[in-house]
C-alpha cells in the first residue's frame, strides 16, 4: 500500500523528474534515445549491464532504501561500476552515499559498465523499507527487478525514451510494461524506466486486453493456489476502473505477484507487485485483495496518471482518495458485498479517530510531511474526505464525483500542484471539495462525523475511539448501501 520512499537526496531530482515527464514540449526535443542499455544474464544470479549515453553526465543513482543489514541500500548489489569518456578513456566513478555515483569534477562519461548482483533476497526490505516488492527478488525462474534497482542512470536527464537491449538466453522471458520491439524495450523516459517493474527469466505470464490496455500478470508458483482468484481480480477490476474513468492511462501494464510474510503492494507508473502473505489463508485474502485493488488504482491516481508535483503535499489525496474508490468501484464491481463494505467504511472512520490521536494538529497537506508517522490521516483522512465528497457531491448530481474525477485524470499531463488540484476539484463540485478539506482539518469529532453521514444514508456510531460501527440506512432493490457508493 505504502507507494515509494526515497531519500532526501533523491526527493530534488524526483521533483525534476516529474515536472519534465510528460512534457509534450520535451518529447519533441528528443532527436535519438538519451541512452542504450544492454542487459546481460551472465552467471548465476549476476547480470551484465552496459549502457552508451547520448548525454555526458556526472552523476548516476539507484534508489536508496537504507536497511540495517544493507546500511547503502540496493547500491550494495551493484558492482564494478566503470566509466568512459567519449574517447574511450575510463573515468572513475566514485560512490557518495544515497544510491548516487560521481566522476571527480569536470570529468563526463558517456558509457558504462557495472554487474547487478540478484541477492536481494539475503535481507528483509520489510522492516525498514517498502519490502522486496519495491526492490527485488527471485522466484520460481524468474529474477524481478524494479527498475530503480537495477538501473544506474541519471534522473536528471530529459525526458526523452531510454532504450534497454536484452541479451539474454534465447529462451528467456522479459516481462515488463515497457513497449518492446523484439528484445528491445522503449520506456518513455527515465523516471518511467526507474518507476517500473520487471521480470526475466523462464516462467511466462498470462496476458489480457481490455479496451485498449495489455494487461500482464506474473504468479510465482507457491501463490498457485489463489491463481484463480488473482485471474478473476485482473479482469474484473482493471475493468471497472476504466469504466469509472473512461480510460486508462497508456497502453501497457504489467504485474507480479510473489509470496512473503506479511502482504502489501508497491505501485509503480504502469507497472506494480504484490506479494502475499504465506500461509495463504481466506482472512488475509480479505487484505491482499484490497491491496490489489488499491494498487491497480494508482494506474490512475498516485502513480500513472494523476499525480502531485510535491507529493508529500497530495498523499492524502493519492493514498486517501485511491483507497476509498477502491473500496467503492469494487463493491460496484460485486466482489464484495454490503457486509463488507459496511466493515470497510467502519475501518476508515475508525482508522480518522485513531489519526486524531496520532497526528493531532495536522493538516491533511502536511501530514506528508511524515509518511509514517501520519499514516492514519494520510489514508483515514483523506479517504473520509472523499467519502463525503462523494456522497454530498451526489446530490448535485448523479455522476458529479465521478466527473470530477475523470476531469482531473484528463488533466494529468504535468504533476498538480496540490492548488490546482484543489481549484479543479472545486470547479467540478462547486466549492465542496475545499470545504471538506477545511473540515477534515477542523478534527470533527465521532458525532460530528456522525451527524454528517446520516443523511447521507450511513449511520455509524463509535465507541471510545478504536470500536466502529456502521449501519446503512435504507434498502433499495438490490443492496442497502446508499446509490453513491454501491453504484446500483
Ligand atoms: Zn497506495
Amino acid at each position: 500500500m505504502r507507494k515509494r520512499r526515497v531519500t532526501a537526496a533523491l526527493f530534488f531530482q524526483l521533483g525534476l523528474a516529474f515536472g519534465l515527464a510528460g512534457s509534450a514540449f520535451a518529447q519533441d526535443k528528443c532527436q535519438a534515445p538519451i541512452a542504450t542499455y544492454n542487459v546481460r544474464n551472465i552467471d548465476i544470479d549476476t547480470f551484465s549491464v552496459e549502457a552508451s549515453i547520448n548525454k555526458p553526465t556526472s552523476r548516476f543513482d539507484v534508489f536508496a532504501f537504507p536497511i540495517k543489514e544493507r546500511p547503502e541500500g540496493q547500491s550494495e548489489s551493484i558492482l564494478f561500476l566503470q566509466g568512459y569518456a567519449q574517447n574511450g578513456d575510463p573515468v572513475d566513478l566514485h560512490y557518495v552515499g544515497e544510491g548516487g555515483w560521481e566522476t571527480d569534477e569536470g570529468k563526463y562519461v558517456s558509457r558504462i559498465t557495472y554487474q547487478v548482483r540478484a541477492d536481494h533476497d539475503e535481507v528483509d526490505w520489510g522492516k525498514d523499507a517498502p519490502g522486496k516488492d519495491e526492490v527485488a527478488t527471485r522466484f520460481d525462474e524468474t529474477y524481478f527487478f524494479v527498475g530503480h534497482a537495477f538501473f544506474v542512470i541519471n534522473y536528471d536527464w530529459p525526458a526523452c525514451p531510454i532504450e534497454v537491449d536484452f541479451e539474454l538466453s534465447e529462451e528467456w522471458i522479459i516481462t515488463s510494461p515497457w513497449k518492446m520491439t523484439g528484445r528491445t524495450a522503449i520506456a518513455a523516459n527515465p523516471w518511467n524506466l526507474g518507476q517500473n517493474a520487471f521480470a526475466m527469466g523462464l516462467d511466462e505470464p498470462r496476458t489480457a486486453e481490455l479496451s485498449g490496455l495489455d494487461i500482464t500478470w506474473l504468479i510465482s508458483s507457491d501463490a498457485k493456489e489463489i491463481e484463480g482468484r488473482i485471474n478473476e481480480l485482473m479482469d474484473v477490476i482493471p475493468r471497472t476502473y476504466i469504466d469509472f474513468f473512461g480510460s486508462a492511462p497508456g497502453n501497457r501494464y504489467a504485474t507480479y505477484f510473489f509470496t512473503d510474510y506479511m502482504s502489501d503492494g508497491g505501485a509503480f507508473e504502469n507497472s506494480f507487485a504484490m506479494r502475499i502473505a504465506k500461509p495463504i489463508s481466506p482472512a488475509d485474502e480479505i487484505v491482499w485483495s484490497h491491496t490489489l485493488g488499491h494498487e491497480i488504482m494508482h494506474l490512475w491516481n498516485g502513480a500513472g496518471a494523476i499525480q502531485g508535483k510535491k507529493p508529500d503535499q497530495t498523499y492524502w489525496f493519492t493514498e486517501g482518495f485511491t483507497d476509498y474508490l477502491t473500496i467503492k468501484l469494487m463493491r460496484k464491481a460485486g466482489l464484495i458485498d454490503d457486509n463488507m463494505l459496511m466493515q470497510r467504511i467502519a475501518n476508515v472512520l475508525r482508522r480518522y479517530e485513531i489519526a486524531k490521536r496520532r497526528s493531532p494538529n495536522v493538516t491533511l497537506a502536511d501530514a506528508g510531511k511524515s509518511k509514517g508517522a501520519n499514516w492514519e490521516l494520510i489514508y483515514g483522512g483523506g479517504a473520509l474526505a472523499a467519502l463525503i465528497l462523494d456522497a454530498e457531491a451526489s446530490k448535485q448530481g448523479t455522476n458529479t464525483f465521478r466527473d470530477a474525477m475523470r476531469d482531473l485524470y484528463e488533466h494529468s499531463d504535468n504533476p498538480y500542484e496540490l492548488d490546482d488540484l484543489m481549484e479543479r476539484l472545486d470547479r467540478s463540485t462547486n466549492g465542496k471539495a475545499s470545504q471538506i478539506v477545511t473540515w477534515v482539518n477542523s478534527s470533527p469529532s465521532a458525532n460530528d462525523i456522525r451527524q454528517r453521514l446520516i443523511p447521507l444514508g450511513i449511520d455509524s456510531t463509535t465507541f471510545r475511539f478504536d470500536e466502529v460501527y456502521v449501519v446503512f440506512l435504507e434498502c433499495g432493490k438490490n443492496s442497502c448501501a446508499p446509490d453513491f457508493l454501491a453504484g446500483l
